[in-house]
């Protein structure tokens, strides 16, 4: 992180921005929003500069910059057009130690003027570190929409009551929960529609109240599928629940960039599972869960791909349902649709493929699998776990009836950057796949439409190869 993002307090306090043309008067519109008390220098001074110094009480100094005029300044902008003139401002606030922004040359600057979204008192600020204020300005586009536009009136409730809340309620934890029910709840919809939500206050603090100080009543559970790993296939409620989680658990498999989108102040707790070791993991990960949730808090389970996909939803879910907590599924793209996606495989296809499998070798059952109908034509087979298996696996399927020319594909770390795809038939995919050196996490994906010329066909129809996958594939 090369900047620290601040927010200045510039009520009366002076700045001085050096410059008198159409880009200092923008500079100007934000200054005197934030109350700064202004000084322009600048040889000329155009119409919409003096138009608002006027009424705003701000100084005009009509000449040539001199390194003097910084003196005081608890910021400097140049906003001149001439790079010499910006350079010798830069230079004068330098030397006395005081923060300057050149406008469109972070190099010269000290610090850089962020894109904002102003819903007072809520501001957001987005910065690219002066590497594009274009796209700076579209990741304020998308953080302006996902806003609510009664945002400002609701956070200027909670100031006007904050200093109440926390007398009334000295437990952090409840607290924090209370102004969630107050953002989720009656108040919060409320304000939405315009009203100023502050007359059901005092009830609802009473109320917060009375139910404890630790009022740890309802710890609860959210099992979370995370995906396949790109962290923009995250759904937007698995995105939600982990900004509202107390504590996040999260699995080998989920990427940190995903563990990052939790609430800063949650607790991340690594569960991932060392193989050969998973029974006795397992109970410690059931007894993690319990002991999280019994204090009251919510518990973010994170699990890569879908829970109910060899994700042991199944067991985490009935040892919570047994001690009474409430347990919320949200699912996830398993890593067979993520790869499907991003390879351009098309799961099922009329004629080719009109049935899907998602299957695991991995655990005693495998002895009993139906080997002669994974061997069956007009399907896609999807072997989870099983890149240590691959010879195993191949050649039970032709044991079992299977061509040994029918198409099969490895795809390792399938979404995530570093994705990479091994074609071939169940006669050479394990050699394949060993020479590769394809390790976990990775699928083998057996079935005529894992064949490339049909991959390539998708491609080149959807426009895949730069779709926005993060991964190559050399195969097509
Ligand atoms: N619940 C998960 C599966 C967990 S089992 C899901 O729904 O995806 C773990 C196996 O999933 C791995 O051994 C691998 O076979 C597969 N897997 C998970 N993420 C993967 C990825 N990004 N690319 C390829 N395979 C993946």
């Amino acid at each position: 992180m090369q900047y620290l993002p601040v927010f200045l307090d510039l009520r009366d306090r002076p700045v001085l921005l050096a410059g008198g043309g159409a880009v200092a008067a923008r500079k100007l519109q934000a200054l005197l929003r934030a109350g700064a008390r202004v000084r322009v220098v600048a040889p000329a001074i155009d119409a919409a500069v003096v138009a608002q110094a006027t009424p705003a009480g701000v100084e005009l100094w009509r000449r040539a910059f001199e390194p003097a005029d910084v003196d005081g300044a608890w910021l400097v902008i140049a906003a001149t057009d001439d790079a010499a003139v910006n350079a010798a401002v830069a230079a004068a606030a330098g030397a006395r130690g005081i923060w300057v922004n050149v406008v469109d040359d972070g190099a010269a600057s000290s610090c850089l003027m962020p894109a904002i979204i102003d819903r007072s008192p809520v501001i957001v600020a987005v910065g690219t570190g002066g590497a594009s204020p274009t796209l700076a300005r579209r990741v304020r586009a998308a953080i302006e929409a996902a806003l609510p536009e009664r945002l400002g009136a609701l956070a200027a409730l909670a100031g006007r009551w904050r200093e109440r809340a926390r007398r009334a309620l000295p437990d952090s934890a409840a607290r924090r929960r209370f102004w969630e029910q107050v953002f989720d709840g009656a108040i919060g919809r409320r304000v939405a529609a315009g009203a100023a939500g502050d007359e059901l206050m005092p009830a609802a603090i009473a109320s917060a109240a009375a139910a404890g100080p630790t009022a740890p009543a309802s710890g609860e559970v959210w099992l979370i599928g995370a995906g396949p790993g790109d962290p923009e296939l995250l759904t937007l409620r698995a995105l939600q629940l982990l900004q509202r989680a107390d504590v996040v658990l999260y699995d080998r498999l989920v990427p940190e960039a995903i563990v990052e989108r939790a609430r800063r102040d949650a607790e991340r707790v690594f569960v991932g599972k060392e193989s050969g070791r998973h029974r006795t993991t397992q109970e410690h990960i059931n007894g993690l869960l319990l002991e999280y949730a019994g204090r009251g808090l919510r518990v973010a389970r994170l699990k890569g791909g879908d829970p109910f996909v060899f994700g042991r939803g199944g067991e985490e879910i009935a040892v919570l349902a047994r001690a009474g907590i409430p347990v919320t599924v949200v699912p996830g793209i398993t890593a067979a649709l993520g790869a499907a996606a991003s390879t351009g495989l098309s799961l099922t296809q009329r004629h080719v493929a009109q049935a899907v499998c998602f299957v695991t070798v991995m655990g005693e059952a495998a002895e009993a699998l139906d080997w002669r109908a994974l061997a069956t034509p007009l399907q896609t087979v999807v072997f989870y776990m099983g890149v240590a298996e691959l010879a195993r696996i191949t050649g039970r399927l032709c044991a079992h009836g299977a061509p040994p020319e029918r198409p099969a594909m490895l795809v390792e770390r399938a979404t995530l950057p570093g994705q990479r795809v091994i074609c071939g038939n169940l006669s050479d995919i394990a050699a394949r796949g060993a020479a590769a050196g394809i390790a976990a996490p990775a699928l083998l994906i057996v079935g005529d439409a894992a064949r490339p010329a049909r991959r390539a066909e998708i491609f080149a129809v959807v426009g895949l190869a730069d779709g926005g996958n993060t991964g190559r594939d050399d195969s097509v």
